[in-house]
């Protein structure tokens, strides 16, 4: 069949973005969210804000991983004080990346008593369901917002529906009760989700406080929900909207919930900045989640983080194990390298790797990356040919195949993306 046959399959793109943009500083470190700006990465520690040293710690790990802000707890006056002394910690570590203060209850008393708390952060987390109540709710949510317009900061309206405004939902179920044609109570309570935050921006607004500052969010823990309410926010408003599933769960089903829920909704345009809420499992790096946002964000071809090794499956023509094995190393080598790579090697972030365990794809798969191996399959030759820029470049034989592909590797890479490389 000829072209002529055929109809034409689009290149599927992500739409782009319409928000507005904020400017996320501390000292000279800035980062831009929203508008044209990359999808941000964002993470959130869980120890003890009093704990200076201790959360100093996690911060690096979560910045060297990839998170370009890291949000602390902030909810006690001891928490506040010790704000200032983990900044302080973290700019003689050679850590700028921005603090974001999560606020609950008591965010307007701890932002006024402890200034230096409120100048050392570099956003505020606003949940409007956790502001107080009744008459108070007005005059604390004013508070929070004074401080933000005080030291210039950014402030993320962060409803959620595990602490959704009650007062609010509430009326919004008496209206529908009233109604003719009433909606479901999922969609009233989508409704009360977005109403909650454009009404909270709108009274941040009528304060004085600069749209450029706000940033939105509405989270819950539904994939289908998260995607309902979000579209609906998002063509509500221009607000910059970060994007999260909350409590997405532990494991493989919180990774897989995440990509699922972030993926559609990044791919229609929606959400500048991304975190994804995993429970670690016992032993686990608080970094995963991290390490999961990157991997979506890469995967939907938005932003490259690091390498990307294609490895095949495996299947019955390869019961060896060392593809699994060789696999793992490259990946696990790629990543421990990238933190000293990304100044050293500019773009290596963008280098393709591939193993492959047997002739079938291997030899094709490994021709479309910068490097591959084609692994011998069982009953094949024991010989694994190495490609290079799409041509076979050499074969390798013998018991230390991995180490000498390893070293290939690098060479390329030096090749490639080193300060002596050819010029383009
Ligand atoms: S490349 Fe070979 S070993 Fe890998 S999945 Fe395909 S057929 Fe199986």
């Amino acid at each position: 069949m000829s072209l002529a046959n055929c109809s034409l399959i689009d290149v599927a793109y992500p739409a782009p973005r319409r928000s507005r943009q904020a400017r996320v500083v501390w000292g000279a470190r800035v980062v831009t969210i929203g508008g044209d700006a990359p999808v941000r990465v964002q993470s959130m520690t869980n120890t003890d804000t009093v704990d200076v040293i201790g959360t100093a710690i996690q911060v690096k790990e979560l910045a060297q991983a990839g998170s370009e802000m890291v949000r602390i707890t902030v909810n006690t006056p001891e928490a506040a004080q010790a704000v200032p002394h983990l900044r302080e910690q973290l700019d003689r570590m050679g850590v700028d990346v921005p603090l974001v203060g999560d606020f609950h209850y008591n965010g307007h008393r701890l932002l006024t008593e402890f200034p230096a708390c409120a100048e050392a952060l570099s956003k505020y987390r606003i949940n409007p369901g956790n502001v107080g109540k009744g008459d108070k709710k007005d005059r604390q949510f004013a508070q929070m917002i004074e401080a933000a317009m005080r030291y210039d900061k950014v402030v993320r309206i962060g409803v959620n529906w595990g602490s959704l405004d009650q007062e609010l939902l509430a009326a919004l179920m008496d209206e529908n009760a009233r109604s003719a044609e009433p909606w479901s109570a999922q969609q009233v309570m989508y409704q009360a989700l977005v109403n909650s935050a454009l009404q909270s921006a709108q009274a941040a607004r009528d304060l004085g406080m600069k749209p450029e500052q706000i940033i939105l969010s509405c989270k819950v823990s539904g994939v289908q929900d998260l995607i309902s309410v979000y579209r609906g926010l998002a063509a509500r408003c221009d607000y910059p909207l970060h994007l999260g599933l909350t409590e997405a769960g532990m494991g493989t089903k919180g990774t897989v919930a995440s990509a699922a829920a972030l993926s559609i909704l990044l791919q229609e345009g929606i959400g500048d900045t991304i975190r994804v809420s995993l429970t670690p499992q016992p032993g686990e790096a608080r970094t995963q989640e991290v390490v999961v946002a990157l991997e979506i964000l890469q995967a939907l071809g938005l932003r490259t983080f690091v390498p990307s090794v294609t490895a095949c499956p495996g299947c019955g023509r390869t019961t060896s194990t060392v593809f699994q094995e060789l696999a793992k190393q490259i990946d696990d080598f790629l990543r421990a390298q990238m933190p000293v790579w990304r100044s050293r090697y500019p773009g290596v972030e963008n280098l393709k790797v591939a193993v492959m365990g047997c002739i079938v794809n291997g030899p094709g798969e490994s021709k479309h990356a910068d490097i591959g191996i084609s692994l011998p399959g069982t009953g094949e030759a024991p010989a694994a040919p190495v490609f290079i820029d799409g041509e076979k470049a050499l074969t390798l034989r013998g018991d230390r195949i991995a180490d000498e592909f390893m070293a290939l590797v690098q060479t390329y890479i030096e090749r490639r993306f080193g300060q002596d490389r050819p010029a383009a």
